[in-house]
């Protein structure tokens, strides 16, 4: 199936061909300041499975230690609506922000990722927690 999605403004606009591999939670620090919520919902799939149409703006986020760059954060320039993170590892993987796309009826989270930063009245209970470094 396709799935279609798009920023607030609408400026971009994207479709996702094919399954997610997962639907993860992600409560890490970097995904709350970005989004200014307490955690992230990630489409997550092979970035070939993803077209973007629009001028996407990139911030290279280097991570905690600030060394290499870790994940590369795709968003509106224009509105702001973060739309895509790209992994640098597992290479060749995305991070759809569920939030982004036009029908969400049938998402639900297999997994919740960097549990550590969760806030601490986030009860996911029933997701699988996968911690990682
Ligand atoms: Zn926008
Ligand atoms: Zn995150």
């Amino acid at each position: 199936m396709t799935r279609t999605g798009s920023c607030l403004c609408g400026d971009i606009t994207y479709e996702i061909e094919g399954d997610q591999l997962a639907v993860a939670v992600c409560h890490c620090e970097h995904c709350q300041r970005q989004s200014g919520g307490a955690f992230s919902t990630n489409f997550v799939a092979h970035g070939s499975q993803l077209t973007i149409s629009g001028d996407i703006k990139t911030y290279e986020d280097k991570g905690r230690t600030g060394d290499a760059v870790y994940v590369l954060r795709k968003f509106c320039g224009n509105c702001g609506s973060p739309i895509v993170s790209e992994l640098m590892e597992p290479e060749g993987v995305v991070a759809i922000k569920v939030g982004t796309l036009d029908d969400t009826s049938d998402i639900t989270p297999d997994v919740q990722a960097w549990c550590d930063d969760k806030q601490s009245w986030v009860n996911l209970e029933g997701i699988n927690a996968m911690d990682r470094e």
